[in-house]
């Protein structure tokens, strides 16, 4: 079987590395050829967006070590950010030394909102609705056949009532299965198309008609074992679920918690050519409990043998089809990487690598800190900010990291100082 444990990656050549993870992929090299320049035209671009005035560039790494449900894969990523890729891979590796991830999720059912307004009997009006629920979900399901004939459609209605400053609005929810779609155009044409028999029924006003993004019928999860000894010894173990426990219970640690987990999982849902503020949005959402209280998506438990048991559940609004997905050859060649064949999978993935990057993140906080490998990482940007040519880079890194000094005008000195020198 292929393995995603790459020796040596990081110091290949962009073609060697392209050919190392073509064939962990068991994909043609010449796929990988989406990812230059080249690969995402302007002209391409402009269907994709308004106003185009041409195209963006940002990189494209590839995490290593990534096990799922036995299965070995590669996990494109793109990000700004420095770091990202050597955590994912570094939380990766990890979790690998007891198994990997194990993974799970619900079907993938997303949910439309139909808001009714001017409703004088909200309560009735909610029964009434109910009762006509077989005609409204099968109005819906007229509008998507194809998502019929693929195993998904409309599977239920719900009918809420919520209170606001002086109504009470009258709420229904069309829940449908989206099977490999993200789904957001799918579910909003057909609450556009049951909007006005709902507001006959409930004789009141429809004003909104559109998704929730808070896809928490479409939930995915992830959960790894980390062996003690290879995270550091039950110190580290403990303060490992020290730095989770403040993050459970204090929303200030929590947002910088999550914004790890999202590290990761926001790279590969744009790799993939996915709606990152739709996975955010949904993320956000679920990680207010019932309590009303902002708190951490993931758990870190210490299990009866003294090891770490991370966990995280979140949801994951992906897609295969529709969106930039198919539209965008970097996006097909991000998913041919991956070998991912359904949504669902795709969501799964998606979520291991949030905890991958999640529990990075925690050893390196709970241990060394995270900013003697952030910085020289981050040491490279500096040196490219001020002006290094790619023989002065690495000269110009070494000296920056040997000082620990990762500032612009001590990194504008020593570049003076190499030119000065060559
Ligand atoms: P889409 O409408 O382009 O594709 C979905 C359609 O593909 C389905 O309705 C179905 O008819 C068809 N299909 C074919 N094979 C399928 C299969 N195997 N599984 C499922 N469907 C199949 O796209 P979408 O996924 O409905 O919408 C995604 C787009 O909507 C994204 O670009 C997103 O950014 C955008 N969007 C998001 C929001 C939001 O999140 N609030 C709002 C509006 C639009």
């Amino acid at each position: 079987m292929a393995t995603s444990r790459i020796s040596g990656f990081r110091d290949l050549t962009v073609d060697q590395r392209r050919d190392a993870v073509a064939e962990v992929a068991g994909i043609d090299v010449t796929e990988l050829d989406a990812f230059d320049a080249a690969g995402f035209s302007v002209d391409a671009a402009s269907h994709m967006s308004e106003n185009v005035i041409g195209t963006f560039s940002l990189p494209i790494g590839v995490a290593a070590n990534l096990t799922v449900n036995g299965r070995d894969v590669l996990v494109p990523m793109v990000t700004e950010e420095a770091s990202v890729v050597a955590a994912a891979s570094n939380g990766a590796r990890m979790a690998r030394t007891l198994g990997g991830f194990h993974t799970s999720s619900t079907g993938p059912i997303m949910q439309a909102q139909i808001q009714v307004v001017d409703v004088v009997d909200p309560s009735a009006a909610r029964l009434r609705i109910l009762e006509a629920r077989h005609e409204l979900m099968e109005l819906a399901a007229e509008q998507d056949p194809k998502l019929a004939e693929v195993g998904g459609g409309v599977k239920d209605l719900i009918v809420r009532t919520v209170e606001s400053v002086d109504e009470t609005y009258v709420v229904a929810h069309l829940v449908v299965d989206v099977r490999d779609a993200m789904g957001a155009n799918a579910v909003n044409t057909m609450a556009e198309a049951v909007a006005d028999r709902i507001a006959e029924i409930a004789r009141g006003r429809v004003v909104l008609r559109i998704l929730t993004n808070k896809a928490d019928l479409r939930l995915a999860r992830a959960r790894a074992v980390l062996d003690a000894e290879s995270l550091g010894g039950a110190k580290v173990v403990d303060d490992i679920v020290h730095a989770y426990r403040l993050a459970a219970a204090d929303p200030y640690r929590a947002a910088t918690h999550n914004k790890g987990i999202m590290n990761g999982i926001s790279a590969v849902v744009l790799a993939t050519g996915n709606d990152t503020r739709a996975v955010e949005a949904g993320a956000h959402s679920h990680a207010v409990g019932p309590d009303g209280r902002y708190t951490s998506l993931s758990t870190f438990e210490k299990d009866a043998d003294g090891n770490i048991v991370a966990t995280l559940e979140l949801p994951m609004p992906v897609g295969l089809v529709g969106g930039a997905t198919k539209t965008h050859a970097g996006a097909r060649a991000a998913v041919a990487i991956t070998g991912v064949q359904t949504a669902a999978e795709l969501a799964e993935l998606v979520t291991a690598v949030g905890l991958a990057q999640n529990i990075a993140a925690l050893r390196v906080l709970a241990s060394e800190g995270v900013q003697r490998g952030h910085m020289s990482l981050h040491a490279k940007n500096i040196a490219i900010a001020v002006g290094a040519t790619s023989d002065e880079i690495g000269p110009l890194v070494a000296t920056l990291i040997a000082e620990k000094a990762f500032r612009h005008d001590r990194a504008e000195a020593v570049l003076a100082e190499i030119r000065g020198a060559g």
